[in-house]
């Protein structure tokens, strides 16, 4: 399989290059060049297949020659052999036709763990066959960091510093990142904002002179192989409830457009998807639009679901490129003027399109917080904020002709334990894996606002793990 960039100005490349580079040379996002499909045939043989055999046959096609299947498989099991759950993916039923999807049973108890744990697996295959090391910088306001810490965590070609705003996330996320004592694991708190720590991320990979002397890579959410480790639960989800004999729709709590792009990648492959939901909080850029085609950029306000606190969808790109029947330059003087005047121009049959698939959905934090009490009244299910919107979402737009929703539950409850405690006046408790993290030794480093400094501390731990 090779890739193509939705801007149309890189050359193709396959799948170890895009697992490497994540973003393409033209700024582009790199998509595959052509979707694999599933037939219904295909889709019968998979039924009752356990979770890590699923997910090594969907990835398959993309991985493409890149990596022997065999290997493929030994990372998929491995990837979720420390999983809280012998399902990894369990579907819990809330109500006829409605169903959650749990994706939070990893080690960092949300969903980017389902995708991570097989890229630190596939990032160690690749760079072994290269010989060659890599140290991935991220800044991170919580969930992204900790799975990216986790997966990476004690891999002998990667190092990795992640820097989250010095006191500015949760105390479960931020123990989740400094508890992990691996000789190639950093953690730097930077005395400034969120964006203060991606402005210093992006200045790094500027700094070619530097980003060459220590291999800079990233994890983020654009890397193509994050989104092909997503695919295999939609397929999961709907095998269980009767694919491809059967219907289903799936609602997804939204921020980058990872997770729900993921679900359209599936239903591209083959599997039979009614509709996909796309759930957001107040910060509703992708609501506006599939309202009414008003994608335009405001700032952002904090919420509950913080996961899901955007400015821009990044991933929103790519399937921007596949409703404009893959116009490269039509893409790229979209995504520019976007850039430029804050809003974007999609014209109306392209949206028509969009909102064949996508239905949006708001929910503010008052909503949230009424939504994840009224499930533990109904159902005594507790739901974190962002899965409460997904679930919401799912019931505000039933699919009906007897087609179940499904949402997908991205974090565990006791993520959010101030938010659950004043909706259900439960305080949910860690998993017993978890139980003792904070009891367990902290260490990170304080660091100034300042390029310089944090470059020095990359260096640093560079130089320790290096020879
Ligand atoms: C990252 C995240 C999301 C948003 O997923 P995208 O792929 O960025 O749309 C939702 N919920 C939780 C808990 C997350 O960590």
């Amino acid at each position: 399989m090779r890739y193509i960039s939705t801007r149309g100005q890189a050359p193709a490349r396959d799948f170890a290059d895009v697992l490497l580079a994540g973003l393409a040379e033209d700024g582009g996002l790199f998509m595959p060049e052509t979707w694999p499909h599933f037939s219904p045939a295909d889709l019968r043989a998979m039924r009752g297949l356990p979770y890590p055999e699923l997910a090594a046959r969907v990835m398959q096609p993309f991985v493409g020659g890149a990596i022997p299947f065999e290997v493929l498989r030994t990372i998929c099991h491995e990837s979720y052999a420390g999983f809280g759950h012998p399902a990894i993916v369990p579907l819990i039923q809330l109500e006829t036709g409605l169903f959650v999807q749990e994706l939070f049973h990893g080690p960092t108890l949300a969903f980017k763990d389902m995708a991570m744990q097989v890229l630190g697996r596939l990032f160690d295959y690749v760079l072994t066959q290269r010989d060659k090391r890599v140290t991935i910088v991220g800044a991170t306001s919580g969930d992204t960091g900790s799975a990216a810490i986790e997966a990476m965590a004690g891999r002998d070609r990667i190092d990795i510093m992640i820097l989250h705003p010095h006191e500015r996330t949760s105390l479960v996320q931020r123990r989740q990142m400094t508890t992990v004592h691996a000789a190639n694991v950093g953690n730097v708190a930077v005395e400034g904002t969120f964006d203060d720590c991606q402005d210093i991320v992006k200045a790094m990979f500027a700094d070619t002179g530097f980003r060459d002397e220590v291999r800079l890579s990233a994890v983020n959410s654009i890397n193509w192989a994050r989104i092909a480790a997503q695919i295999p639960y939609y397929f999961a989800a709907a095998l269980a409830l009767g694919a491809p004999d059967r219907e289903v729709a799936f609602s997804v709590p939204t921020g980058n457009f990872g997770n729900v792009l993921a679900a359209w990648a599936a239903r591209r492959m083959g599997l039979p998807v009614a509709r996909l939901i796309v759930g957001s909080n107040r910060n509703d850029i992708l609501a506006r639009f599939l309202e009414s085609n008003d994608m335009s950029m405001v700032p952002v306000e904090p919420s509950l679901s913080p996961s899901m606190d955007i400015q821009v969808s990044s991933n929103f790109e790519r399937v921007l490129f596949e409703l404009l029947d893959r116009d490269a330059d039509a893409t790229r003087q979209t995504m520019l003027s976007f850039r430029e005047t804050g809003r974007m121009a999609v014209p109306e049959a392209i949206w028509h399109r969009a909102r064949g698939v996508f239905h949006g959905f708001r929910l503010d934090d008052a909503g949230t917080e009424a939504e994840i009490r009224r499930l533990h009244a109904a159902a005594g299910y507790l739901a974190d904020p962002h899965s409460a919107i997904g679930i919401a979402a799912a019931r505000a737009l039933p699919c009906g002709g007897g087609v179940p929703v499904v949402a997908m539950a991205t974090a565990h409850p006791a993520k959010f334990p101030d938010a659950m405690e004043r909706a259900t006046g439960q305080r949910p408790a860690l998993p017993p894996r978890m139980a003792d993290l904070f009891e367990r030794e902290e260490r990170f480093t304080v660091l100034p606002n300042d390029l310089g400094t944090v470059e020095a501390a990359v260096r640093a731990l560079v130089g320790r793990n290096a020879g």
